[in-house]
């Protein structure tokens, strides 16, 4: 008698900086697993993972499968797996680590889930991964130094209950692969202003570019990131792709929630590697160094540390330059270990200005007979008024206090800066507290040639 069995298959890190694509891989195999009957019982997820680990390739991204499945199937369905990993894989490729596990249960155990929250936050190690591994009879693979496995394992155990958005992958031919791409971008911005808020991080404002496509020899024509399967899928129709899609998927994903950020209560908490929320008061004034970043320093009861906007944050840059000493912050970004020049160092993402300091000049006094600004007669000489010739020496300069332009709020740094976990001042109010597992959409993925 045939069994009815629950697999959920994590991929990591297959892809390299000369091209490959972990998701492209996914993609392939969703396919590949047409022909054993298989039933999926969510989308495919899109994991990014900590961004600051050292080691990681382009997007730091990992993937899993979840399905029903004829047990009779299950060998060969591993072998499918195996094998499209290994073809697909840049294994040759000096700093990819490619990995893949398998784990045959219904329900992911909690420990997985706070593993798999921990690598989107911090630094975890190949030795917690195989402790993990072993205890929950997962079948892994790796190659190089095996990293991919945490990143695999992560992607297992992210269930994605709380926070999570969307992102349709549309796929080139691989004739295509490596020229320029090729969208109508009229047809983007239109998508965009039509469906906001409802798909973010489709165009940057500031610089009027579309950043739905990227850059690199990868597979992928563009993805479009939005609140649900409906939307994505509405926004794919409205945009005009002028070369051939091969296939595209839609994956749920944890892109755009901030699931990378951690508050810390005190600055001394702070560790290398790490994203975090901070908050202090400002204590030394922004400076501006070579390359036009902005560099600041706050502090609390425990530390003081750098915080820096740099160039591509755009107007994030513009609001840390008007920062004064005394300014209550609270900051988020990523914590970098302090070097021989620079001390322990927040890579800014976004700032909440949550008080502004008043902001003085001392100026000379007016003159009490024709109002006009007193002129200093040296240090503690007193003042004489230029116009009238009149005399004080029992003045002093007056605190005055000056206008900020800067107001209160949250500052988000520029579209084409944020990283892929970076939630959009868009998405803010949208955000999903739970996950209700309901039927997929017609046409979650397709091939179309
Ligand atoms: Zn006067």
């Amino acid at each position: 008698m045939n069994r009815q069995q629950v697999m959920h298959i994590g991929l990591d890190d297959t892809d390299s900086t000369k091209g490959g694509c972990t998701t492209y891989l996914a993609a392939l195999l969703i396919e590949a697993l047409e022909k054993f009957h298989v039933e999926f019982t969510d989308y495919p997820s899109l994991i990014r993972l900590n961004p600051n680990v050292p080691w990681k390739t382009r997007g730091n991204g990992a993937l899993c499968l979840r399905f029903k499945y004829d047990d009779t199937f299950e060998e060969q369905i591993k072998d499918t797996a195996t094998n499209l990993w290994e073809e697909n894989s840049a294994i040759k490729e000096k700093g990819t680590d490619p990995g893949i596990v398998f784990l045959k249960r219904q329900e992911i155990p909690e420990e997985l889930k706070v593993f798999a929250e921990k690598t989107e936050t911090s630094i975890v190690t190949l030795k917690e991964a195989m402790a993990l591994i072993k205890k929950f009879g997962v079948e892994a693979c790796g190659f190089n130094s095996c990293r991919g496995i945490i990143g695999a394992l992560a992607a297992v155990g992210e269930t994605l209950t709380c926070d999570h958005t969307y992102e349709l992958i549309a796929y080139r031919v691989p004739l295509n692969w490596g020229s320029k791409r090729k969208v109508d971008e009229a047809s983007i911005f239109e998508m965009d202003k039509e469906l906001q808020p409802y798909t973010f991080n489709n165009v940057d404002s500031e610089k009027r570019r579309v950043i739905i496509t990227p850059r690199g020899p990868d597979p992928i024509l563009f993805g479009i990131r939005g609140e649900s399967p409906e939307i994505v899928k509405k926004a794919y129709g409205m945009v005009k792709p002028l070369e051939p899609v091969e296939r595209y998927v839609i994956f749920r994903s944890n892109q755009g929630t901030d699931a990378h950020l951690k508050p810390v209560e005190a600055l001394s908490k702070l560790e290398p590697y790490s994203s975090v929320i901070a908050k202090g008061v400002v204590s030394r004034n922004p400076r501006i160094v070579p390359l036009r970043h902005v560099i600041f320093s706050i502090k609390d009861d425990s530390a003081e540390v750098d915080c820096a906007a740099y160039e591509p944050t755009g107007s994030l840059r513009k609001i840390a330059r008007d920062l004064i000493v005394g300014d209550n912050v609270e900051v988020y970004g990523a914590v970098h270990k302090p070097t021989q020049s620079k001390p322990l160092t927040i890579n800014l993402e976004k700032i909440s200005i949550l008080n502004l300091a008043p902001k003085t000049v001392l100026e000379n006094p007016l003159c009490s007979v024709c109002g006009k600004r007193l002129k200093s007669m040296g240090k503690n000489q007193g003042f004489r008024c230029e116009k009238c010739g009149a005399e004080y020496s029992d003045l002093t300069k007056k605190e005055s206090a000056l206008f900020r332009t800067l107001k209160a709020g949250l500052y988000v740094t520029s579209t084409r800066s944020q990283r892929h976990l970076t939630k959009p001042l868009r998405r803010y109010g949208l955000e999903k507290h739970h996950y209700e597992p309901k039927p997929m959409i017609e046409g979650w993925y397709s091939s179309l040639v």
